[in-house]
């Protein structure tokens, strides 16, 4: 069972949850743990929570679901479980998760509880607009 420190390794002792947070990471574990019954393998989770400058060390998204609980990476260096939820059109849905397209994520899978702004099941993250 995937437990709440595997997902906040501490951080949110400088970086404290709010109400908002701490209830993503609610839904969150329980749709891990319900996605890690049914894979039936051990599942690493390589980055969880980003607050702050964690996000900027990972390069992450300026408005990164990892900021506030919603997502999550697998360690996934053969993809086998990007594989694996893809391998039945409903699969992610019926977890209720999205993912990133894996062509982004060579080593990992990145799941999110809430949808990108797209919509899109399995999104890919557009470039930053360049500045003017
Ligand atoms: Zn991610």
């Amino acid at each position: 069972m995937i437990q709440r420190q595997e997902i906040l390794k501490d951080r949110e002792k400088q970086y404290p949850l709010t109400k908002e947070m701490e209830s993503n990471l609610l839904d969150l574990l329980l749709k891990l743990n319900v996605l890690r019954q049914a894979w039936g393998k051990p599942m690493i989770i390589s980055s969880g929570y980003r607050p702050g400058h964690f996000n900027d060390l990972a390069k992450g998204a300026t408005r990164s679901k990892h900021m506030i609980c919603q997502a999550v990476d697998i360690h996934d260096p053969e993809h086998a479980l990007t594989n694996w939820l893809l391998a039945e059109p409903n699969r992610l849905k019926d977890f209720g998760f999205w993912m990133e397209h894996p062509e982004h994520c060579p080593s990992w899978t990145h799941l999110q509880t809430t949808p990108p702004p797209s919509g899109v099941r399995v999104f890919r993250i557009k470039p930053a607009m360049p500045l003017s």
